[in-house]
């Protein structure tokens, strides 16, 4: 389980996380808040991408200030924008990177390559450039591409910001099937719909954590206060 205690983060003297404690045990864990309340940082803690200058983030016996490639392995992260995770000349490839470093044998690595593509519809697409996918397709090439390292938790930051109605359904649906966690920032106030736990962040802080339905009402009184 993912431990924060008393996470403070500055960018150039300026605070973006206060004094965030939290366990993050659920198995689906949504995260709102307004721009620059701080979500993205937040989720970058979870895997060590941000290492807060105060307090720890961890995972059992891991930290990620001093474990972050331990933690990297267990902990999943898919960016908003799919296409900074496309970087492999085609699609197979792409997916195939992430795995090189876990030390599977090469049939291994192709069963688990040709598995995660027929699964998420872009087996038709292994040999074409990640960059000519669709934006839906991209995002899902990412999502296959950190699932088919087998994370026990995945963090997904704005995973649909990018996309239209049919492909942040199609993200949607891939998310609820998950069995691994799923820890999602999002503005998507509707992908929240069947999570167990929703927190509202605001100037750095979590002001409200509660089941999905609250937290929204929470974060709309919020924004309507302004
Ligand atoms: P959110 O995801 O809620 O929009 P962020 O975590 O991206 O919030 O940003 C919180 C604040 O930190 C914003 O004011 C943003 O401009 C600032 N910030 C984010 N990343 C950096 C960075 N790498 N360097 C300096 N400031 C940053």
């Amino acid at each position: 389980m993912l431990r924060l205690e008393e996470v403070h983060h500055s960018y150039d003297g300026r605070p973006v996380l206060r004094e965030i404690t939290l366990e993050l045990a659920q198995h689906r864990i949504g995260v709102i808040g307004a721009n620059g309340s701080g979500k993205s940082t937040l989720a970058r803690t979870l895997n060590g991408l941000v290492v807060p200058d105060k307090g720890s983030v961890t995972m059992g016996e891991w930290d990620t200030r001093r474990h972050a490639r331990h933690i990297r392995r267990r902990v999943g992260f898919v960016f908003s924008d799919a296409a900074n995770q496309i970087i492999m000349p085609t699609v197979a490839e792409d997916v195939e990177i992430g795995l090189r470093s876990l030390g599977l044998g090469r049939e291994e690595i192709e069963r688990r390559v040709e598995a995660v593509l027929t699964r998420y519809g872009l087996d038709g697409h292994r040999d074409h450039p990640g960059h000519l996918l669709s934006g839906g397709q991209k995002q899902l090439l990412a999502l296959a591409s950190v699932l088919v390292t087998e994370p026990e938790v995945l963090v997904c930051d704005e995973p649909t910001t990018l996309l239209d109605l049919r492909n942040t359904r199609m993200v949607h649906r891939v998310l609820e099937g998950l069995e691994q966690q799923v820890i999602l920032f999002t503005h998507d106030l509707d992908l929240l719909d069947g999570f167990d736990r929703v927190l509202v962040m605001d100037a750095g802080r979590v002001v409200f954590d509660g089941v999905p339905g609250d937290a929204v009402e929470h974060y709309t009184e919020l924004m309507d206060g302004r």
